[in-house]
């Protein structure tokens, strides 16, 4: 850092008061906040010169000490009063708001400048979204149900609060980026900035990163979550849990946990949206002669008129008893039961007679025909 002389830096007269300075300190630090001045390293290095003043002289003690001993008095050590963070600096300057993530000055330039997205340290980092499954089945899905999901993720460490700093140990600002959180390097007429690799973008150092954490403020650990999955779901429906996934660093907003919903087969139902289809198999006499079959629905059975003479493939519908729907979920889908026909594999003597006898009795002169045949065939296998 300069040793400019912190009220010339800031314009002010020594015997300025405390508002004079904060005005001051105001109005510069919009004009060369780095959101404004995007890839000017000279705004920045203005920027930090300002914020380093404005710490020192909105403090009635740093700044008696300054009058009476000037830069020396805030030289070399944690206990020298460096605890420098532009940010946090100008947020308290413009009343934003503290420690709330991305409440920061990045809404208050939105506020004096039409907004513009700007990535910029001290903003924190928004933490990362997550992905989780959970399997349930088709009755869960018909009648919605609470899961509890356990997961990983990267949470606020408990030692240090999130903070990355062991407690009583102080932050300052990082000497690389002054505080900025990006660095910025000259390539011909092109200055890329980057993220400060010092501070990971944070802008600023730890005198004594937390142990549990080293310093990331944030720990891999288990957790775990309820989600309520609202009837009517679909296979590859996505819940989304805010703020569930990773931690944000450095005071950055947590990333949002995303529930992928996935249903089993069933080993009874098709799902066609909130229709179901069930293949329904019935003997043939019932087909032939008519009565009640009893269909399965997700909520027991339910019986079904077949008419005499019902042939195979033939489809009924079974009014509301498919899935529910889920953007309203008191109108439900309906039931289709297909119709298959059982054909029996063995039959008993009396069974055969039977049959044969209704087959001579329907004129069916070509089955009469093949009896011979088969009997051989059957005493062979007997
Ligand atoms: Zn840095
Ligand atoms: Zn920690």
């Amino acid at each position: 850092m300069s040793d400019k002389d912190y009220y010339q830096v800031l314009g002010v007269e020594r015997n300025s008061t405390e508002a004079d300075i904060k005005k001051a300190y105001r109005k510069l630090a919009i004009k060369f906040h780095p959101d404004k001045n995007p890839g000017d390293s000279e705004s920045e290095e203005k920027f930090k010169e300002i914020s380093a003043a404005f710490e020192i002289l909105k403090d009635p003690d740093k700044r008696r000490k300054y009058d009476q001993y000037g830069h020396d008095a805030f030289r070399g050590g944690p206990s020298g009063g460096q605890g420098v963070d532009p940010f946090d600096l100008f947020r308290d300057a413009f009343g934003g708001g503290s420690g709330g993530g991305n409440s920061g000055f990045g809404s208050i330039f939105e506020d004096f400048f039409g907004g513009g997205n700007s990535a910029s340290a001290n903003e924190g980092t928004r933490g990362s979204d997550l992905r989780v499954s959970v399997d349930i089945s088709l009755e869960q899905a018909a009648k919605g149900v609470e899961k509890e999901i356990k997961y990983q993720h990267h949470a606020t460490c408990k030692e240090c609060t999130g903070s990355g700093a062991t407690s009583g140990s102080g932050k300052s600002m990082c000497s690389t980026c002054g505080g900025i959180g990006q660095v910025a390097s000259n390539q011909g007429f092109i200055s890329i900035r980057r993220t400060c690799p010092a501070c990971r973008g944070s802008g600023v150092t730890i005198e004594n990163p937390c142990q549990a954490c080293r310093g990331d403020g944030r720990i891999k650990s288990p957790d775990k979550v309820k989600v309520n999955i609202p009837p009517g779901v679909s296979d590859g429906n996505r819940l989304c849990s805010r703020g569930r996934g990773d931690a944000g660093s450095m005071g950055g907003p947590a990333g949002d946990l995303y529930v992928d919903v996935r249903i089993k087969e069933h080993p009874k139902f098709d799902r066609d949206d909130d229709d179901l289809f069930h293949d329904l198999l019935i003997p043939f006499t019932l087909a032939t002669l008519g009565g009640v079959a009893q269909v399965p629905t997700l909520e027991g059975k339910v019986s079904l008129k077949i008419p005499g003479g019902t042939q195979a493939n033939k489809t009924f519908r079974i009014k509301d008893k498919g899935m529910p729907n889920l953007r309203s979920p008191s109108r439900k889908g309906d039931l289709y039961a297909r119709i298959i026909i059982h054909v029996p594999q063995k039959l008993t003597k009396l069974q055969r007679e039977k049959l044969v006898d209704f087959a001579k009795a329907s004129g069916e002169e070509d089955l009469q025909a093949d009896e011979g045949f088969l009997e051989k065939a059957k005493r062979l296998f007997d």
